[in-house]
């Protein structure tokens, strides 16, 4: 049975992503970015050790979740993990977010099948390491502004960088009103 290591978890996040989420924060983070958001996070050998099937059944239990977000920590340091959760969750329907300190590029790169599985199986990818200079509390979903919103099924289709655009929604006044 895979396991993963987890800082934590918290089951109704509305600041990981649009909609109501549920957030996984891994455990390990080797980036080092300074002013990291989460330093307690960052050693390999924090955190709690859990069976998959345990978060997936929390992350099932409350039907009004719409979203799952992988965050940490480093997801692609636990890429087995990590692939397999967003795979059974995308399969589900759930909107996956995932937050890397690494480049799309990278993680493209990578030889690894299990980064490619979990970049295949998320919908928005948030990239690169937290830059403190550019840290800005006008960036909605991302700490600074070198980290890219990437809309990865679009992406990985035309073989270049296409980022997400939120939907938007258009409100019509009936016309007999
Ligand atoms: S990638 Fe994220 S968790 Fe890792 S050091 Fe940078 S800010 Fe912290």
């Amino acid at each position: 049975m895979t396991q993963i290591r987890l800082y934590g978890c918290v089951q109704d996040s509305i600041v990981d992503g649009p909609g109501l989420r549920y957030a996984i924060f891994v455990q390990g983070c080797t980036h080092g970015c300074p002013g990291c958001h989460n330093p307690e996070s960052q050693p390999a050998s924090g955190g709690q050790v859990h069976d998959l099937e345990e978060v997936l059944a929390d992350v099932r239990a409350n039907p009004l979740v719409s979203g799952v977000t992988l965050s940490g920590g480093e997801p692609f340091e636990q890429a087995h993990a990590c692939a397999q959760l967003a795979a059974a969750l995308d399969g589900e329907g759930y909107d996956i977010w995932t937050y890397t300190g690494y480049l799309l590029e990278d993680l493209l790169a990578s030889e690894d099948a299990d980064v490619r599985t979990l970049l295949e199986h998320t919908h928005v990818l948030v990239d690169g390491p937290f830059v403190e200079a550019k840290k800005s509390l006008d960036l909605k979903w991302c700490g600074s502004s070198n980290q890219r919103l990437i809309d990865m099924p679009k992406t990985l289709a035309q073989g270049s960088v296409i980022l997400w655009q939120p939907e938007t929604v258009h409100i019509e006044r009936p016309s007999r009103w």
